[in-house]
């Protein structure tokens, strides 16, 4: 129930619920009401599909209109797209607002949505919009995700944020992607902070921190799946597979449903093993 992120030696008395020991195991979201950010694409689109699947409503979040509203055509009833340009405060009040407005309350938060670094940009070659970019993207677009989450969640005492870190938070980090890393470590950071702030009001936080996953995000091109498989091989992932974003999926399912009722504050990570085989650099 978060006790150890608040303090080994102070308990404050939280409102967190016990895991019901109802919950079916084909709609283990069955009425909760969830917005995913970069939910057109990758990890996000595949995570709205089996929060759907799993009787959630679901709020597409993302700048990627074309594909954003094509997922949720496609999913059907209990499914929508809104645009929403993370590093927008207005873009990111207007979601968490409609979420109220369409069904009355908002249970989970998963704001996934972050880009990547240059290849290979060193850090004496970095502009200060790139730095700024990706922070905003992906830490300060995570920050406000949450700000607004807390804000519809807290008078309804009970609520699930997630983020996506990234499994360079288990290890030494990525080399040459500077902001990225910086960014992710700071998602972990406010994953730990905001489950000791807001687990008095019943709202647990957790992020999921993956290595290598099959999305257009490491893999725009299809084809080179086998290459990156290859290197993959070399470092020692898991059986030398590219993770299936259906796997982060699952463990982003695990931890928005009532089985993770206790769960707050930790970073599951979902990298095939990578980070235990290497612990220090990429
Ligand atoms: P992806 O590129 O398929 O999806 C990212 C989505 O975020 C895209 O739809 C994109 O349009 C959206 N997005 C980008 N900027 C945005 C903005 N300003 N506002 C709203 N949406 C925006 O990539 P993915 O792999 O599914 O990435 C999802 C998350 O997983 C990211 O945070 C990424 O850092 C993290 N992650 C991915 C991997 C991996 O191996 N794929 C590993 C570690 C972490």
């Amino acid at each position: 129930g978060g006790f150890s992120i608040l303090n080994p030696t102070i308990f404050i008395e939280g409102k967190m619920s016990g895991a019901s020991s109802l919950i079916s195991p084909l709609k283990r979201l069955a009425g909760k009401v969830a917005i995913l950010t970069g939910g057109a694409s990758g990890i996000g689109a595949t995570t709205a599909t089996l929060f759907h699947k799993n009787g959630a409503k679901v709020i597409i979040a993302d700048i990627q209109d074309t594909k954003g509203e094509a997922l949720a055509n496609k999913l059907g009833e209990n499914a929508c797209y809104i645009h929403c340009d993370v590093t927008k405060e207005d873009d990111i009040r207007n979601l968490t607002d409609a979420a109220i407005a369409k069904h009355g309350k908002l249970d989970i938060m998963y704001s996934n949505a972050g880009i990547l670094d240059r290849p290979l940009c060193c850090i004496i070659d970095t502009p200060k919009s790139e730095i700024d970019q990706i922070l905003g993207i992906n830490l300060v677009g995570a920050m406000l995700g949450a700000k607004h989450a807390a804000r519809v969640m807290v008078p309804n005492q009970k609520g699930c944020i997630l983020f996506t870190a990234s499994a360079c938070t288990a290890i030494g980090g990525l080399l040459a992607g500077n902001s990225y890393v910086v960014s992710k470590y700071g998602v972990l950071g406010l994953t730990k902070n905001l489950a000791a702030e807001l687990g008095q009001h019943g709202i647990r936080v957790n992020c999921i921190s993956p290595y290598g996953v099959a999305t257009p995000l490491i893999v725009p091109n299809e084809a080179e799946i086998t290459s990156m498989e290859i290197s993959l091989a070399a470092m020692g992932n898991l059986k030398g597979e590219i993770l299936k974003p259906e796997g982060v999926a699952q463990a982003a399912l695990y931890l928005a449903s009532d089985e993770a009722n206790y769960v707050s504050g930790l970073n599951l990570v979902v990298d095939g093993g990578f980070s235990i085989i290497n612990p220090t650099i990429m």
